[in-house]
């Protein structure tokens, strides 16, 4: 890292103390930013790194709601509005009791480099909260939703900043966000949320879109070797909507997905993932990973803790959160033949991971570009919303599929114009940092 870098860097940890995950999504882009400075010394005259790691605007609110019991319980919500060069904020809220400010930072941090690189007007921004959903009634996570918004609404809008969901948050928690938001501004504004239902303004193709541009990732970057998906053995860790969406269209091309996780443990099932059990369990009754080994039978096993990565893979889909995969997971499937490797989640794999990876010359897509078609996708829906129309699913999924195969080109053409040819780390964050860089110089 360059002497330039290398100051910001400290300037960011200094004034960021205990933001552990933000610090190493901040490293993370610089790594690759040498070259970029050199370049375009204007970047550095103009004091881009500096303004495009200080977030625009940080919110922190108190979220008081009241349990099934008649308790009243207090959790804390967070947004993060971090760059609007490029379009309105946009980015998901995350629910889950490891949340704080640092990750809600390193989440909106990303989103600006991920968001740039779909090629669509959206600025990069990131909320949640650390209420837990897990074990909460309905009512209480219908109460929990109203009381958060009645916050968030003064700060959001179409033009503004427009959530989505991410871990904890999905199709029901946007529901109860989206109603109140209505009941309170008295709009129907479609376009303050995506993740929306499709019967109230919400498109085809979004619930599936981050699991399915992972793989449609994967496929381009293995098309560069003369490889595909079929055939190949498969991991996906995690069980949640991103996995069992890259689970579901890794097998429509010919992939064997042999196993998957929750934070409970993993499982090894030989025959192949069955996804709809798997959904049944994970998205409708919100049951633990276990009981798929219990209800699947044949040689199905369940192990409790450890890691999803022992049981060997050609191809390696980390879905499930940030720094789960590490230097020995990494070398663990070495051991097995993996040959790609792209992330679902936002950061899973630890940079000593992605070392070991890159040295090997396995074929590794970061999450700003892998798991960029969720985001991508809540932009369609986003046009959907402006232009009060609603599209097919094959004309959807058609655009979807469109901008992953842009988003690798041009991963792998900034890569060798930068002298990594093959680095999709150093093409995604040059690609998504000059765009941005660009646009707030302008
Ligand atoms: N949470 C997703 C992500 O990490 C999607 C955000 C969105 O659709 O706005 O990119």
């Amino acid at each position: 890292m360059d002497a330039t870098l290398t100051r910001v860097r400290d300037e960011v940890f200094r004034r960021n103390p205990g933001e552990t995950e933000f610090h190493q999504a901040v490293v993370e882009v610089f790594d690759s930013l040498e070259p970029v400075l050199r370049k375009h010394p204007e970047f550095g005259e103009a004091a881009i790194l500096q303004r495009i790691c200080e977030p625009e605007r940080q919110i922190i609110f108190r979220v008081p709601w009241v349990d099934d019991q008649g308790h009243v319980r207090i959790n804390r919500g967070f947004r993060v509005e971090f760059n609007s060069a490029l379009g309105p904020y946009k980015g998901g809220l995350r629910f889950h009791p490891s949340v704080y400010l640092g990750i809600v930072k390193f989440l909106g941090f990303e989103q600006i480099f991920k968001n740039a690189l779909t090629g669509m007007p959206i600025g990069g921004g990131k909320g949640g909260s650390d209420f837990d959903p897990r074990g909460k009634s309905d009512a209480e996570v219908m109460r929990f939703c109203q009381s958060f918004m009645t916050e968030l609404y003064r700060h959001i809008g179409e033009y503004t900043d427009v959530p989505a969901g991410d871990i904890g948050v999905g199709g029901r928690e946007i529901g109860y966000l989206f109603g109140q938001y209505k009941r309170i501004t008295n709009r129907y504004e479609s376009g303050v949320l995506t993740g929306k239902g499709v019967s109230w303004g919400g498109s085809l193709v979004r619930p599936e879109a981050t699991g399915y541009g992972v793989v449609m990732f994967v496929e381009e970057m293995l098309k560069t070797r003369g490889l595909s998906l079929d055939g190949q053995r498969v991991i996906v860790s995690g069980s949640g909507n991103v996995a069992i969406n890259a689970i579901a269209k890794a097998q429509a091309l010919g992939g064997k997905v042999v196993a998957c996780s929750d934070s409970s443990g993993y499982v090894v099932d030989e025959a192949g993932i069955d996804v709809e059990l798997l959904r049944q369990i994970k998205e409708y009754e919100r049951g633990r990973i276990s009981e798929y080994a219990q209800r699947r039978g044949g040689n199905t096993s369940f192990v409790a803790g450890g890691s999803v990565w022992d049981a060997g893979a050609n191809v390696a889909l980390p879905c499930a959160t940030q720094n789960e995969l590490n230097d020995d997971d990494a070398a663990s499937l070495l051991k097995s033949g993996v040959v790609a490797v792209a992330e679902g989640a936002n950061m899973p794999c630890t940079p000593k991971a992605i070392e070991v990876f890159q040295e090997a010359g396995v074929l590794f897509g970061p999450g700003k570009a892998a798991n960029a078609g969720g985001v991508a996708t809540s932009a369609l829906e986003m046009q959907q919303n402006a232009s009060r129309d609603s599209w097919s699913f094959e004309h959807t999924e058609q655009r979807l599929s469109q901008i992953m195969v842009n988003i690798h080109d041009r991963c792998a053409a900034t890569a060798d114009e930068y002298g990594a040819p093959g680095n999709y780390v150093v093409g995604a964050n040059i690609g998504g940092f000059v765009k941005v860089a660009d646009a707030m110089l302008a």
